[in-house]
């Protein structure tokens, strides 16, 4: 069997089992059937709008928000499913935090949950840098599914691979 790099870590009893889905051509239909709703986040302003509304809801008071875009460059693990750049600039003498996200364009063709998954995860780093207990539950605290949604994305994500090839 050949290692599943975006289930890296998860236990073997789990790993057998997304090879045999694998193996019977399950997991592409099993995902399509489970997450069939596209989004229409097309182009870096209507994801701007996304986040921001996002934030809006449910992190109002954090720091605002920098830039937003999709970034084709970007690798989903390397960045651990997204990346945080915090950036910081000064203002007439005072130092102002400005936050930019870059979500890998996987997303901008991915289903709308997985989408807003990603947008979770970045805006939680607004609050807290690392991976931490804090950190997921503020993303479940946006996201009830999130832990759900993490494990089904890392799943379409080797859905991708294998079905590339
Ligand atoms: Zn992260």
């Amino acid at each position: 069997m050949q290692p599943l790099k975006y289930l890296v870590g998860y236990p073997p009893h789990i790993l057998e089992k997304v090879h045999a889905l694998i193996a019977q051509d399950r997991l592409g239909p099993m995902l399509a059937n489970k997450y069939g709703q596209v989004h229409a986040v097309r182009n870096d302003g209507q994801l701007y709008d996304y986040v921001q509304a996002l934030k809006d809801r449910h992190l109002r008071k954090s720091v605002p928000l920098g830039k937003v875009l999709y970034d084709g460059k970007l690798q989903v693990m390397k960045h651990a499913l997204g990346t945080h750049t915090a950036i910081s600039r000064v203002h007439g003498g005072k130092l102002k935090a400005s936050r930019e996200i870059r979500i890998a364009s996987v997303f901008r063709d991915a289903p709308a949950e997985f989408l807003k998954m990603i947008v979770v995860h970045e805006l939680a780093h607004l609050k807290e840098a690392e991976h931490n207990k804090a950190f997921y539950q503020l993303c479940t605290h946006m996201a009830p599914d999130y832990h759900q949604l993490e494990f089904d994305l890392r799943l379409y994500l080797t859905q991708l691979e294998v079905g590339a090839d």
